[in-house]
Parts: structure tokens; sequence; C-alpha cells
């Protein structure tokens, strides 16, 4: 990861020079990184600029023997954490670490290192699980810290998804951040810092990612995809500065939930309620991570639906989507667009919380119902 592969994030890129260069870096570091944003990313350039052994003006140069390991998720001495759960062909309790799936996280980020959870989830075959960092990570770590550094330089652990470490994980890292190693650096990547334990927080610098303005990804987008400005412009603007989004825009995959909102609004609109009784079953049975995904998607495209209908907001779309979306967004309006937003809001809250997600998603779906009615009503009316 070299300087001009994150777009926008000029003032931490900088910081992490200077750090590198001043030989200042601090034992850990935490990463806090926006949605859908460049955490790992950003976690990735710090390391590989920290091994680099020819630098450009402080930036890593991407040639060198320890870019190229770094940059192919191969460096002997960099090792990832990640959430993992068993699958198809890791089982034992304690082979559940993320040893066990490394080809997957190479070939993953090497596809795209603005991986977001839910398509790693789906990677690995874990999405119906929720991906954990558990006690079978805390022996890996273990063997690894006994370990000296192969190269006689830095050792580096990257824990993406920090917030997923359970108990005893927290309790082995934090003995770790208490009492440093010489030229060993963690750096803990996380959209949700507050979930995790107010004594590793107190031990750790935090780095948080800025806000990516819509030109900068424009820009990015343009040079990477070779798109013309005001292509990449459209896409930067549908993504709302989302990188995430944005690359999973230009490689083609639609959002996974889409195709679920829509099904469950055709539902709620034609009163089927053997239809979302179904429906609310199978959503229950998701890990509770895709299930507040869906909460949030859904808010997204409310949200999308409100604006372009109501406030005549003119959204480029393009693709499947854009018909949804036309159709739609003339349910969505001032009768109901506030009651929708608490609803999902509320689910999400009582999912988190662990309340019985049948009932929840079943009750959900029945105030969907008269939700869409009360928007159908009122551009009956209006
Ligand atoms: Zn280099």
């Amino acid at each position: 990861m070299t300087e001009k592969d994150i777009p926008g994030q000029g003032t931490l890129k900088s910081v992490f020079r200077q750090l590198v260069d001043e030989e200042r870096v601090p034992h850990a570091v935490l990463i806090h990184g926006l949605e859908g944003g460049s955490g790992l990313p950003l976690a990735l350039y710090l390391v590989q600029t920290l091994m680099c052994e020819n630098k450009q003006g402080g930036d890593p140069c991407g040639e060198c023997a320890e870019c190229i390991r770094t940059a192919s998720y191969a460096h002997p001495d960099i090792h990832y954490i990640f959430p993992v759960n068993g699958n198809k062909t890791v089982k034992r309790p304690e082979d559940r670490h993320s040893d066990s799936f490394m080809v997957d996280w190479r070939i993953a980020l090497k596809q795209n290192p603005y991986m977001t959870l839910i398509p790693w989830h789906q990677a690995i075959g874990i999405e119906k699980k929720e991906g954990i960092i558990s006690d079978a990570e805390s022996t890996s770590l273990r063997r690894k810290l006994a370990l000296r550094s192969f190269e006689g330089g830095y050792r580096v652990f990257i824990i993406w998804h920090a917030d997923k470490m359970n108990a005893s994980f927290a309790n082995k890292i934090l003995k770790n951040l208490e009492e440093p190693t010489e030229r060993t650096l963690f750096v803990l990547v996380t959209e949700n810092p507050s979930k995790l334990l107010p004594t590793i927080i107190s031990r750790v610098q935090i780095f948080k990612e800025d806000h990516l303005d819509e030109a900068d990804l424009g820009d990015f987008i343009e040079r990477k995809y070779d798109l013309s400005e005001s292509e990449a412009m459209d896409v930067a603007f549908r993504a709302e500065g989302r990188i995430a989004q944005a690359m999973k825009e230009m490689e083609h995959q639609e959002d996974p939930w889409l195709d679920e909102f829509k099904n469950w609004m055709r539902m709620a609109y034609s009163q089927d309620m053997s239809g979302l009784f179904k429906w609310s079953e199978n959503m229950s049975r998701r890990s509770r991570d895709s299930q507040m995904q869906f909460c949030n998607a859904a808010l997204k495209v409310l949200d999308r639906c409100y604006r372009m209908g109501w406030m005549q907001v003119n959204i480029p779309l393009e693709g499947e989507g854009a018909k949804f979306f036309k159709d739609f967004s003339p349910f969505i309006n001032t009768a109901n667009v506030s009651g929708f937003l608490d609803l999902l809001e509320e689910a999400s809250f009582h999912i988190e919380r662990n309340v019985n997600e049948k009932i929840i998603w079943f009750d959900t779906s029945i105030q969907a119902i008269r939700l869409v009615h009360a928007g159908k009503k009122s551009v009956a009316t209006g």
C-alpha cells in the first residue's frame, strides 16, 4: 500500500511517514476507521512504510523485497488477526484462528483491500454465523510471540475488526500492550473503538480516519478504473464518500441487501402475512451482524428514496437498482419516513441486545405494512 493507493487521508499518511522517519512509532496503534472506509489500507500503509528499505520521500517504494512481500500479504514478520468462525473445512474450535484462513485472506485482500466484514464472512463461508477473534487466536498469538522476528527487524500484528475480540483474547492482548516488547508493533483497526475494553484503549495511540470527500474519491476512481471525470464523480456521489461502496459498484457487485429489502417491501405492500412470517424466520437465522447490516442497508435505501422522491434530489443511478429506486421512492415521503427510520433503529437496538429476533422481525414487518400504506395514501391524496 503506497501513498497513491489510498484516496484522501493526507494528514494521517503524513503523520505515519513522520513517525517512521523519526523512529517514533508507538508500540500500539489503533486506527479508528469509518464504516466502509480505509481503516485496513491505512494500517497496511503504516506497516509498509515501516518495512520498506528504499523509501522515496518518506513513502514506501513499492518495489523493494520488503514492499513486495508486504503488498502480497506474505511477509513473515507481519501477522494478521481477523474475525473467523468454523466452516466446512475448519471445524475444530482450536483451529478457528486466522492462520487457518490465510489463503482466503490473501485472495480477498488482493481483490479488494477495502473489503468490509460481510464479504469477508461470505468469502470464508460463515455468513450465517458471526466472525470472532477467540481463544484459539490467543493460543496462536502466544506461539507467535514466543518466536523472534525472522528478519531481525520489526514484528507486526495487524488486528482487523479488533472489536470482535472476545474476553480471553482481550486479556491476552492487554498483557502485551502493558509490557511492550522491543520492535513489536500492534496495529488495531476498528470502526467501533467504544466496544473495546477501556484498559486497551488507554494503552494505544489512536488515529482517526478523516471523512473522504467526493472529489478525492472521484479522482481515485477515475485513475483506478480509467473512467471519464464525470463518470467517476457519479460513482463517488452515489457512494457518498464511502470507498468500499464505490469499489463494490465498480466491481459490479450489487448491494447484497437490496434484493432482500425489495422482497420485504413487496410483501409489506401486498400484506402477505405468511410471506412476512417466513421472511422473519429466515432473517432471524442470520448472524446478529448480518441482521444489523440489513438494518443499516435498509436505512440507507429509505434515506435515498426519500431524497429522490420527496425532495426531488437527482441521484444518478444505473443498473438493476435504478428501476427499484424510481418506482419505490414515491412511497417514501413525510407521512412515513421518520416512522421507518425509528422502526429500523429500534429493531437494530433490540437485535444488538439479543431480544428474540424472530419476534422482532415479525413485529417490524407488521409495522412496515402500516408505514408503506401510510406512504401510499399520502401519494394518492397529495
Ligand atoms: Zn520498498
